[in-house]
């Protein structure tokens, strides 16, 4: 199978308006006519259901949790991205653009990207509408900050709750529209199948996760805003819950997975604490604004910083490193998030980590303090200190705050087209599910942008165009495939509760997490990736024979939900594997260590790797079949990132 990206012809700027004048329409009274189904209600999900249902479809949306207030994507702290330039400092759609694709280390499409920047002003206008309460300045008019990658400050935000105020936006949206009865919302609703008739997707297969009623539904399209697979590592600042269940089981059913490896470690998290831990706690890349990162120059400062014979305010001005301002000038504090993170962790590897474990650097505020005080500080940043001080115990506007590099993002995930469709037809991919836009790294404050890009502005154009060419004759749940879907998720079930050995999965999932980031993390190698390969084979065959799973079907059973998910997991552990084994360089936050300049920044190879990777499931055990999408650069000359 070919890959088509439909990236449409013609000059950047006008593809996605000329792409919208040639998509096919739905007039309005048909679009009644249409059934269709949204898994996820986090921002992406939210957001397209909301506007699909306000255009006229008929809408179902499905989430685990009881509400869907309770998405990972309240999580966002720091902001959304948009080029509106109110600060008049030399923003544009196309620096977003350009900040992007160069963030992204050149590994995303141009068109894609263009769009995102080119929609993400509407946004802005969208939410306001909403009534989400952006952080305002003295006049009156909306604030700005910065975030890494970025020479502007283009970041709108709601103190470092923000993706909590925008969900209560696309939530209040969402609720106008199950109250005018145009959505059905199933809450505490996992979707375990897509079911497909003559190779689209026609509906999904669901567990009620109160009672453990298995049920089928139909529509004319399936869209999947499930979010992302951080939690493969075990620890991450994602939510407990997050997984990749849905998008696993709709790869398995024909839809190709793009770039698995590419994952996002974020440089300013709280520094873990041992193996009790079930979760890490970010401190948002807003901090950097202000905050300035630094190790003690020598290892002998770093020692006794470690034995807790000195504070960190004792370190004399001269015996500090303020590492990225001296290697970095131009960016200083904000240099994107892989380069931050990898920098943090040589600091460590030569002995001048800081904290009980040694695996930390700082984050000072002392300087912002006494430039602007200490209200301002707490104004601006407030919640987040409390956060630090709840979990640490310490007080960061005494002392500065110790942040070492976690798991946070996943810029891979399922591939799609220009139109958000997965290479099954009928099946689409939003928000952080999909491996759209961010490339090899994640700018700080762009999920959030293409989450809602995606599900405000992107899919109610695209998804018309599919309707249109189908037509809108009925689907239901009577088709053949519906049953014999179901039967395989029964009987999948059924195994899994089989499952009557003497190791929890939880444990499988923190011995996975081990793997993942000793050798699929931060820097990877041949050796280690081989290495990874074969001890999660062996952990994948021991789980099926010793892991115990709890309970029944017909209740509330966890041990059976968290089974299935990291069993996925696990699968999925594999191919990231072979996909950063396959990616022979580095970029962005896929880190080869033997594809590294003089500096040791990452080096690229575009001559063979200017490609997204999609692959193919070819059945279980089997290798999967790796697609290249050939990377066209026509705006943006290929060049080694430079940030100093
Ligand atoms: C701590 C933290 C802070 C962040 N801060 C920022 C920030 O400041 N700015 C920024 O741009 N980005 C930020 N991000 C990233 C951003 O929050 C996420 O990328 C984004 O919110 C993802 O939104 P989503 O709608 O794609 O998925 P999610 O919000 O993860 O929603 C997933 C939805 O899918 C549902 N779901 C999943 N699987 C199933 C299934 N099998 N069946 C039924 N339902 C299912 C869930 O119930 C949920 O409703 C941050 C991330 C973290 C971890």
């Amino acid at each position: 199978m070919s890959l088509d990206a439909k990236i449409p012809e013609g000059p950047l700027a006008q593809k996605w308006s000329k792409h919208k004048f040639d998509l096919k329409l739905v007039n309005p009274a048909n679009k009644r006519k249409y059934d269709i189904i949204v898994v996820g209600t986090g921002l992406a999900g939210a957001a397209a259901a909301a506007s699909l249902a306000e255009l006229g479809y008929n809408v179902k949306a499905f989430c685990f949790q009881d509400s869907p207030r309770r998405a990972h994507s309240i999580a966002a702290q720091g902001g959304i991205n948009a080029a509106k330039n109110y600060q008049n400092d030399g923003d544009s759609v196309f620096r977003l653009f350009y900040d992007t694709i160069k963030g992204g280390d050149y590994r995303a499409r141009e068109g894609n990207v263009y769009r995102l920047a080119e929609v993400s002003v509407n946004i802005i206008d969208q939410c306001v509408a909403q009534g989400v309460p952006f952080a305002r300045e003295y006049g009156g008019l909306l604030d700005n900050r910065s975030f890494g990658g970025s020479q502007v400050s283009r970041t709108f935000y709601a103190r470092g709750q923000t993706g909590q105020q925008l969900l209560l936006g696309a939530y209040s949206a969402l609720n106008r529209q199950i109250h005018a009865g145009k959505v059905k919302m199933y809450t505490r609703t996992e979707m375990l199948d897509v079911v497909t008739i003559d190779g689209h997707a026609k509906g999904i297969v669901t567990r009620n996760m109160i009672t453990g009623s298995i049920d089928t539904h139909a529509g004319h399209a399936v869209l999947l805003c499930t979010g992302g697979y951080s939690n493969v590592f075990y620890l991450s600042t994602n939510a407990i819950g997050s997984n990749v269940t849905a998008a696993w089981r709709a790869h398995k059913r024909g839809a190709f997975f793009g770039n698995p490896c590419y994952t996002q470690i974020h440089p300013t998290c709280i520094p873990v604490t041992g193996d009790h831990q079930s979760k890490l706690t970010l401190m948002s890349e807003s901090l950097r604004n202000d905050g300035r990162v630094w190790a003690p120059k020598t290892v002998e400062i770093a020692e006794q910083l470690r034995k807790g014979s000195i504070k960190a305010d004792q370190v004399k001005e001269d015996d500090r490193d303020y590492f990225l301002e001296r290697k970095y000038p131009a960016f200083g504090n904000l240099v994107p998030r892989d380069v931050a993170s990898r920098n943090a962790k040589e600091m460590v590897a030569e002995g001048k980590g800081v904290g009980g474990s040694g695996f930390a650097v700082f984050l000072d505020f002392a300087d912002a303090i006494k430039r602007l005080g200490e209200d301002t500080v707490r104004a601006k940043y407030g919640n987040l200190f409390d956060m630090y001080i709840q979990i640490t115990d310490e007080n960061p506007y005494k002392q500065p705050m110790r942040i070492y590099p976690a798991v946070h993002y996943t810029m891979g995930g399922l591939w799609v087209d220009y139109n958000l469709s997965t290479t099954v037809p009928g099946l689409y991919a939003l928000g952080e599910c999909n491996f759209s836009d961010h490339g090899a790294n994640r700018l700080g404050a762009s999920a959030l942008m293409q989450g809602l890009s995606d599900g405000y502005f992107v899919i109610p154009y695209t998804l018309g165009d599919y309707l249109a060419k189908i037509g809108p004759k009925k689907v239901d749940t009577t088709h053949p495939a519906f049953e014999a879907t179901k039967k395989d998720v029964v009987t999948y079930i059924n195994k899994l509760l089989a499952l009557k050995g003497n190791k929890t999965v939880n444990e499988y999932h923190r011995e996975l997490g081990h793997i993942m980031w000793e050798y699929c993390g931060m820097a990877r190698t041949a050796e280690g990736l081989t290495k990874a390969k074969g001890l999660i084979k062996a952990l994948k065959a021991d789980f099926w024979v010793n892991a115990i799973v709890t309970g029944e079907n017909e209740e509330v059973n966890a041990s059976l939900e968290r089974a299935g998910r990291i069993a996925d997991f696990i699968e999925l552990g594999e191919l990231m594997v072979d996909d950063a084994l396959m990616r022979n360089e580095s970029c962005g936050g896929h880190f080869r260590v033997e594809s590294q300049t003089p500096d040791g920044e990452a080096l690229r190879d575009d001559e063979n790797f200017a490609f997204v990777a999609a692959w193919e499931f070819k059945g279980e055990n089997q290798p999967e079949e790796l697609h290249k999408e050939q990377l066209v650069f026509e705006a943006v000359h290929l060049s080694q990132r430079n940030y100093a």
